[in-house]
């Protein structure tokens, strides 16, 4: 086994790879940014030159500018900085999101940025890659967070939908526009009546359609609609509480989220229903991916770092926390 002689380390601006002189997910403008996804923590404007997954490339022209810099490459393509080998693996969390492969004199260190394990027949789905040390995210990492497998939460979704419609109901669903949109649209029985998206997610549908990476028959909402009773509408979370929201009277109000695992979260948040969807691995999961690895070492990133940093010392690794300002699945309206 390779000395551990941090090929990655985290600064002030991001994880820093310094022997090629580069950032993966940096949070403030560097000079070259490696980019594991479109979500706006990790995907942020500023930098000089980006280079991501080439799915991932019209999501960053469509968030940050049409005009930056980048590159997109495709999964397990190499290239090669200052003697540094780089290549992208699928992470399984959003179309184009990707692992980060490092690889340097025989050491290699994996930065998965966010990831999720269960296949949602929209983006490539998570591979293992086998590494020295691996970088995980930790949004989930607590063994109350178990997930059903994602068909039998979408079973869920078809019947609420279904019997609200047989009450002349809205059933409005508060998903992120990039992930939990597609992972719904694509899996949701779409014979049992229309779905109607919020500006937000018709906007991010466009760009995803147009690169040829997803496909949905979906309307927007208007004011020329005037009966939603048997519809399904989709909107980010910040839809749910604006006056959006007020033209659906009646409706029956969801929340597609891994915190809908929590006991009182669906309470807390004032809606109807909860469904147990998440773009984030579940504790077994995480667990899962770490020891496929193979890697002794562990670093800990956001989410319950802590508390999921100790457990992976008691199981043996050589498990860091470091802190970044990744967001996780944290702040209500944060797209992650
Ligand atoms: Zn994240
Ligand atoms: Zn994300």
């Amino acid at each position: 086994m390779a000395a551990h002689k941090d090929l990655l380390t985290f600064n002030k601006n991001g994880i820093y790879c310094s022997v090629a002189g580069v950032y993966i997910d940096p949070w403030r403008k560097v000079d070259k940014a490696l980019i594991t996804h479109g979500h706006s923590d990790h995907a942020r404007s500023g930098s000089k030159s980006y280079i991501c997954h080439k799915d991932t490339l019209p999501i960053i022209r469509h968030r940050i500018g049409k005009s930056i810099e980048a590159r997109g490459i495709q999964y397990g393509e190499v290239f090669t900085i200052n003697g540094v080998r780089f290549s992208f693996h699928p992470a399984g969390h959003i179309i184009g999101s990707s692992q980060i492969r490092v690889e340097y004199k025989g050491e290699v260190w994996v930065a998965s940025g966010d990831y999720k394990i269960q296949d949602d027949g929209v983006c490539t789905p998570f591979e293992p890659i086998e590494c020295h040390a691996f970088i995980t995210e930790s949004t989930f990492g607590l063994p109350i967070y178990s997930w059903k497998p994602i068909r039998e939460t979408i079973g869920e979704m078809n019947t609420w939908w279904e019997a609200n419609k047989s009450l002349g109901k809205p059933s409005i669903i508060s998903a992120y526009s990039l992930g939990k949109a597609q992972n719904i649209l694509h899996n949701i029985d779409k014979t049992i009546g229309p779905i109607y998206c919020h500006g937000a997610i018709i906007a991010m549908n466009k760009v995803l359609q147009e690169a040829g990476l997803f496909d949905c028959d979906i309307l927007p909402v208007t004011d020329d609609v005037k009966n939603y009773g048997n519809a399904l509408v989709l909107t980010p979370g910040s839809g749910i509480n604006g006056p959006w929201a007020k033209r659906f009277k009646q409706a029956s109000i969801g929340v597609a989220s891994g915190w809908m695992n929590l006991r009182g979260a669906r309470r807390r948040r004032g809606v109807d229903k909860g469904f147990v969807l998440s773009d984030h691995a579940d504790w077994d999961g995480l667990n899962a991916a770490i020891k496929a690895t193979g890697a002794t070492k562990v670093v800990v990133t956001h989410g319950y770092q802590d508390i999921f940093t100790r457990w992976l010392c008691e199981q043996g690794y050589d498990a860091v926390s470091e802190k970044t300002l990744f967001e996780g699945e944290g702040s209500e309206n944060a797209e992650h």
